[in-house]
Protein backbone atom coordinates (compact mmCIF):
# COMPACT_ATOMS: atom_id res chain seq x y z
CA UNK A 1 0.00 0.00 0.00
CA UNK A 2 1.63 3.65 -1.11
CA UNK A 3 1.34 5.63 1.84
CA UNK A 4 1.58 9.02 -0.14
CA UNK A 5 -1.51 7.59 -2.68
CA UNK A 6 -3.65 7.23 0.59
CA UNK A 7 -2.53 10.68 2.73
CA UNK A 8 -2.59 12.66 -0.47
CA UNK A 9 -6.32 11.49 -0.49
CA UNK A 10 -6.75 12.46 3.01
CA UNK A 11 -5.48 15.71 2.52
CA UNK A 12 -7.77 16.67 0.31
CA UNK A 13 -11.37 14.67 1.11
CA UNK A 14 -10.47 14.04 5.04
CA UNK A 15 -13.37 15.34 7.21
CA UNK A 16 -12.56 18.52 9.02
CA UNK A 17 -13.20 17.30 12.41
CA UNK A 18 -12.62 19.83 15.41
CA UNK A 19 -10.73 16.93 17.04
CA UNK A 20 -8.39 16.93 14.53
CA UNK A 21 -7.46 20.94 14.48
CA UNK A 22 -3.57 21.17 15.46
CA UNK A 23 -4.40 23.14 18.64
CA UNK A 24 -6.64 20.42 20.35
CA UNK A 25 -4.92 18.77 23.56
CA UNK A 26 -3.81 15.56 24.28
CA UNK A 27 -6.64 15.41 26.71
CA UNK A 28 -9.28 16.68 23.94
CA UNK A 29 -8.14 14.16 21.92
CA UNK A 30 -8.38 11.39 24.48
CA UNK A 31 -11.92 12.56 25.15
CA UNK A 32 -13.27 12.25 21.72
CA UNK A 33 -12.08 8.88 21.38
CA UNK A 34 -13.94 7.43 24.37
CA UNK A 35 -16.83 8.91 22.57
CA UNK A 36 -16.04 7.63 19.10
CA UNK A 37 -15.61 4.11 20.35
CA UNK A 38 -19.55 3.35 19.81
CA UNK A 39 -21.31 6.21 18.25
CA UNK A 40 -21.15 7.74 15.26
CA UNK A 41 -19.10 11.47 14.04
CA UNK A 42 -22.29 12.96 14.01
CA UNK A 43 -23.06 12.51 17.70
CA UNK A 44 -20.36 12.81 19.25
CA UNK A 45 -19.92 16.57 17.66
CA UNK A 46 -22.29 18.83 20.00
CA UNK A 47 -21.58 16.78 22.96
CA UNK A 48 -17.70 16.94 22.48
CA UNK A 49 -17.71 20.38 21.53
CA UNK A 50 -19.49 21.31 24.83
CA UNK A 51 -17.43 19.22 27.14
CA UNK A 52 -13.80 20.69 26.06
CA UNK A 53 -15.23 23.94 26.55
CA UNK A 54 -16.65 23.33 30.02
CA UNK A 55 -13.89 20.88 30.59
CA UNK A 56 -10.96 21.31 29.22
CA UNK A 57 -8.25 19.31 30.90
CA UNK A 58 -8.51 16.09 33.16
CA UNK A 59 -8.40 18.12 36.11
CA UNK A 60 -11.45 19.70 35.59
CA UNK A 61 -13.46 17.05 34.61
CA UNK A 62 -12.18 15.14 37.49
CA UNK A 63 -13.50 18.16 39.97
CA UNK A 64 -17.25 18.08 38.36
CA UNK A 65 -19.69 15.55 40.01
CA UNK A 66 -19.97 12.28 38.39
CA UNK A 67 -23.83 13.11 38.30
CA UNK A 68 -22.66 16.01 36.07
CA UNK A 69 -20.34 13.76 33.81
CA UNK A 70 -23.36 11.60 33.05
CA UNK A 71 -25.63 14.41 32.07
CA UNK A 72 -23.05 15.82 29.96
CA UNK A 73 -22.58 12.63 28.03
CA UNK A 74 -26.89 12.83 27.19
CA UNK A 75 -28.04 10.61 24.55
CA UNK A 76 -23.82 9.41 23.44
CA UNK A 77 -24.81 5.54 24.39
CA UNK A 78 -22.69 2.94 26.47
CA UNK A 79 -22.96 5.32 29.46
CA UNK A 80 -20.33 3.40 31.76
CA UNK A 81 -17.99 5.26 29.27
CA UNK A 82 -18.34 8.65 30.96
CA UNK A 83 -18.11 7.01 34.23
CA UNK A 84 -14.61 5.65 33.31
CA UNK A 85 -14.01 8.88 31.79
CA UNK A 86 -14.18 10.96 34.44
CA UNK A 87 -12.32 7.72 36.27
CA UNK A 88 -9.31 8.31 33.98
CA UNK A 89 -9.74 12.28 34.70
CA UNK A 90 -8.53 11.45 38.01
CA UNK A 91 -6.08 9.50 37.39
CA UNK A 92 -4.52 11.33 35.02
CA UNK A 93 -4.99 14.77 37.56
CA UNK A 94 -3.48 13.18 40.58
CA UNK A 95 -0.90 10.77 39.46
CA UNK A 96 0.10 12.21 36.05
CA UNK A 97 0.33 16.28 36.97
CA UNK A 98 -2.52 16.67 34.77
CA UNK A 99 -0.76 15.31 31.79
CA UNK A 100 -2.19 12.54 29.54
CA UNK A 101 0.79 9.89 29.24
CA UNK A 102 1.81 9.45 25.87
CA UNK A 103 3.06 5.99 25.89
CA UNK A 104 0.89 2.82 24.96
CA UNK A 105 2.09 0.95 27.72
CA UNK A 106 0.86 3.86 30.62
CA UNK A 107 -1.99 5.06 28.76
CA UNK A 108 -3.23 1.14 28.80
CA UNK A 109 -2.89 1.15 32.86
CA UNK A 110 -5.95 3.83 32.94
CA UNK A 111 -9.32 3.51 33.74
CA UNK A 112 -11.73 2.62 30.71
CA UNK A 113 -8.22 2.40 28.02
CA UNK A 114 -8.09 -0.63 25.85
CA UNK A 115 -5.24 -1.13 23.21
CA UNK A 116 -7.24 0.69 20.91
CA UNK A 117 -8.11 4.01 22.13
CA UNK A 118 -4.39 3.66 24.23
CA UNK A 119 -2.85 3.34 20.43
CA UNK A 120 -5.30 6.39 19.21
CA UNK A 121 -4.04 8.88 21.82
CA UNK A 122 -0.55 7.95 21.36
CA UNK A 123 -0.58 8.32 17.56
CA UNK A 124 -2.95 11.36 17.20
CA UNK A 125 -1.92 13.53 19.96
CA UNK A 126 1.66 12.40 20.42
CA UNK A 127 2.60 11.36 16.80
CA UNK A 128 3.96 8.34 17.94
CA UNK A 129 4.04 5.55 15.46
CA UNK A 130 1.91 2.86 16.44
CA UNK A 131 -0.56 0.90 14.71
CA UNK A 132 -4.29 2.05 15.30
CA UNK A 133 -6.33 -0.67 13.97
CA UNK A 134 -10.21 -0.17 14.84
CA UNK A 135 -13.57 -1.93 12.61
CA UNK A 136 -12.80 0.95 9.68
CA UNK A 137 -8.61 -0.36 9.37
CA UNK A 138 -9.53 -3.84 9.57
CA UNK A 139 -11.91 -3.73 7.01
CA UNK A 140 -9.45 -1.92 4.47
CA UNK A 141 -6.67 -4.05 5.84
CA UNK A 142 -8.58 -7.44 5.14
CA UNK A 143 -9.92 -6.04 1.70
CA UNK A 144 -6.60 -3.95 0.38
CA UNK A 145 -4.47 -6.83 1.54
CA UNK A 146 -5.56 -9.82 2.16
CA UNK A 147 -8.52 -9.80 -0.65
CA UNK A 148 -11.40 -10.84 1.36
CA UNK A 149 -14.38 -9.06 1.38
CA UNK A 150 -14.77 -9.20 5.30
CA UNK A 151 -12.28 -9.30 8.47
CA UNK A 152 -12.65 -12.09 11.26
CA UNK A 153 -12.85 -11.72 14.42
CA UNK A 154 -10.08 -8.97 15.75
CA UNK A 155 -6.77 -10.14 16.88
CA UNK A 156 -2.85 -9.85 16.80
CA UNK A 157 -2.59 -10.48 13.50
CA UNK A 158 -4.60 -7.03 12.35
CA UNK A 159 -1.72 -4.86 14.43
CA UNK A 160 0.68 -6.98 13.29
CA UNK A 161 -0.57 -6.03 9.47
CA UNK A 162 -0.77 -2.30 10.17
CA UNK A 163 2.49 -2.33 12.02
CA UNK A 164 3.89 -3.75 8.59
CA UNK A 165 2.41 -1.25 6.62
CA UNK A 166 3.04 1.90 8.75
CA UNK A 167 5.63 4.31 7.00
CA UNK A 168 8.31 4.27 9.48
CA UNK A 169 8.98 7.55 9.24
CA UNK A 170 6.80 11.10 10.13
CA UNK A 171 3.72 10.25 7.65
CA UNK A 172 2.85 7.34 10.41
CA UNK A 173 0.54 9.14 12.27
CA UNK A 174 -1.40 11.02 8.87
CA UNK A 175 -1.23 6.94 7.75
CA UNK A 176 -3.04 5.89 10.42
CA UNK A 177 -5.55 8.73 10.33
CA UNK A 178 -6.08 7.96 6.65
CA UNK A 179 -6.46 4.45 6.93
CA UNK A 180 -9.26 4.94 8.82
CA UNK A 181 -11.16 7.34 7.05
CA UNK A 182 -10.91 5.49 4.03
CA UNK A 183 -13.23 2.35 5.93
CA UNK A 184 -15.75 5.44 7.19
CA UNK A 185 -15.85 7.41 3.95
CA UNK A 186 -14.97 4.95 1.25
CA UNK A 187 -14.63 1.24 2.41
CA UNK A 188 -17.56 1.37 3.96
CA UNK A 189 -19.00 -2.31 4.55
CA UNK A 190 -22.29 -2.69 2.77
CA UNK A 191 -21.45 -0.89 -0.24
CA UNK A 192 -17.46 0.13 -0.76
CA UNK A 193 -17.59 3.20 -2.81
CA UNK A 194 -14.23 1.43 -5.33
CA UNK A 195 -14.82 4.02 -8.12
CA UNK A 196 -13.30 6.83 -5.79
CA UNK A 197 -10.85 4.56 -3.66
CA UNK A 198 -7.21 6.32 -4.13
CA UNK A 199 -5.59 2.79 -3.60
CA UNK A 200 -4.19 1.68 -6.63
CA UNK A 201 -3.73 -1.67 -5.63
CA UNK A 202 -6.42 -3.60 -3.96
CA UNK A 203 -6.20 -7.31 -3.49
CA UNK A 204 -10.03 -7.59 -2.91
CA UNK A 205 -10.74 -5.85 -6.33
CA UNK A 206 -8.12 -7.33 -8.23
CA UNK A 207 -9.58 -11.35 -7.33
CA UNK A 208 -13.01 -9.54 -8.46
CA UNK A 209 -14.84 -9.25 -5.05
CA UNK A 210 -14.93 -12.23 -4.02
CA UNK A 211 -18.16 -12.98 -1.85
CA UNK A 212 -17.90 -13.45 2.02
CA UNK A 213 -17.49 -17.08 3.40
CA UNK A 214 -18.86 -16.03 6.77
CA UNK A 215 -22.85 -16.26 7.82
CA UNK A 216 -24.03 -13.18 7.88
CA UNK A 217 -23.78 -11.15 10.61
CA UNK A 218 -27.23 -10.01 12.08
CA UNK A 219 -27.93 -6.25 12.65
CA UNK A 220 -27.78 -5.11 16.12
CA UNK A 221 -31.21 -3.92 16.85
CA UNK A 222 -32.08 -1.65 19.63
CA UNK A 223 -35.39 -1.64 20.01
CA UNK A 224 -36.52 -3.36 23.04
CA UNK A 225 -33.68 -4.31 24.21
CA UNK A 226 -31.78 -4.01 27.69
CA UNK A 227 -29.58 -1.05 26.40
CA UNK A 228 -32.84 0.60 25.28
CA UNK A 229 -34.44 0.29 29.21
CA UNK A 230 -31.35 1.30 30.24
CA UNK A 231 -31.24 4.37 28.49
CA UNK A 232 -35.06 5.17 29.83
CA UNK A 233 -34.37 4.96 33.22
CA UNK A 234 -31.50 7.23 32.84
CA UNK A 235 -33.43 9.97 31.17
CA UNK A 236 -35.37 9.85 34.40
CA UNK A 237 -32.67 10.18 36.99
CA UNK A 238 -30.75 12.66 34.28
CA UNK A 239 -34.23 15.09 34.40
CA UNK A 240 -34.29 14.95 37.87
CA UNK A 241 -32.61 17.28 40.01
CA UNK A 242 -33.46 14.83 43.08
CA UNK A 243 -33.70 11.22 43.84
CA UNK A 244 -36.93 9.70 42.42
CA UNK A 245 -39.39 7.08 43.89
CA UNK A 246 -39.60 3.65 42.39
CA UNK A 247 -42.94 4.08 40.78
CA UNK A 248 -41.34 7.29 38.66
CA UNK A 249 -38.74 4.82 37.52
CA UNK A 250 -41.46 2.25 36.66
CA UNK A 251 -43.24 4.39 34.72
CA UNK A 252 -40.38 4.77 32.14
CA UNK A 253 -41.07 1.17 30.76
CA UNK A 254 -44.00 -0.17 31.51
CA UNK A 255 -43.92 -3.10 28.18
CA UNK A 256 -41.48 -5.91 30.80
CA UNK A 257 -41.46 -5.25 34.09
CA UNK A 258 -39.13 -7.91 34.88
CA UNK A 259 -36.41 -6.67 32.10
CA UNK A 260 -37.01 -3.16 33.79
CA UNK A 261 -35.94 -4.39 37.14
CA UNK A 262 -32.92 -6.54 35.33
CA UNK A 263 -31.78 -2.88 33.38
CA UNK A 264 -32.01 -0.98 36.56
CA UNK A 265 -30.14 -4.01 38.67
CA UNK A 266 -27.24 -3.36 36.02
CA UNK A 267 -26.97 0.05 36.34
CA UNK A 268 -26.33 -0.12 39.99
CA UNK A 269 -24.25 -3.14 39.67
CA UNK A 270 -22.27 -0.63 36.74
CA UNK A 271 -22.51 2.47 39.45
CA UNK A 272 -24.24 4.80 37.34
CA UNK A 273 -27.25 4.63 39.75
CA UNK A 274 -26.99 4.60 43.39
CA UNK A 275 -30.39 3.79 46.01
CA UNK A 276 -30.78 6.20 48.86
CA UNK A 277 -31.39 5.14 52.59
CA UNK A 278 -34.99 5.91 52.07
CA UNK A 279 -34.98 3.63 49.13
CA UNK A 280 -35.09 6.00 46.35
CA UNK A 281 -32.86 6.07 42.87
CA UNK A 282 -30.23 9.44 41.98
CA UNK A 283 -27.80 9.14 39.45
CA UNK A 284 -24.11 8.33 40.44
CA UNK A 285 -23.01 10.78 43.48
CA UNK A 286 -26.17 12.38 43.76
CA UNK A 287 -28.14 9.17 45.92
CA UNK A 288 -26.11 10.39 49.79
CA UNK A 289 -28.50 13.77 50.02
S1 LIG B 1 -10.87 -0.68 -3.99
FE1 LIG B 1 -12.82 -0.92 -2.96
S2 LIG B 1 -12.59 -2.69 -1.64
FE2 LIG B 1 -10.53 -2.06 -2.23
S3 LIG B 1 -9.86 -0.71 -0.57
FE3 LIG B 1 -10.78 0.60 -2.14
S4 LIG B 1 -12.94 0.82 -1.54
FE4 LIG B 1 -12.08 -0.91 -0.40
Amino acid sequence: MDPDELIGWFDECGRDLPWRDPDVTAWQILVSEFMLQQTPVARVLPIWLDWVARWPTPSATAAAGPAEVLRAWGKLGYPRRAKWLHECAAVIAAEHDDVVPDDVDTLLGLPGIGSYTARAVSCFAYRRAVPVVDTNVRRVLTRAIEGRAEPGSPSARDEALAARLLPDDSRAPRFSAALMELGALVCAARSPKCEICPLSECAWRAAGFPPSDAPRKRVQRYAGTDRQVRGRLLDVLRGSSSAVPRAQLDLAWTTDPAQRDRALDSLLVDGLVEQTSDGRFALCGEGGE
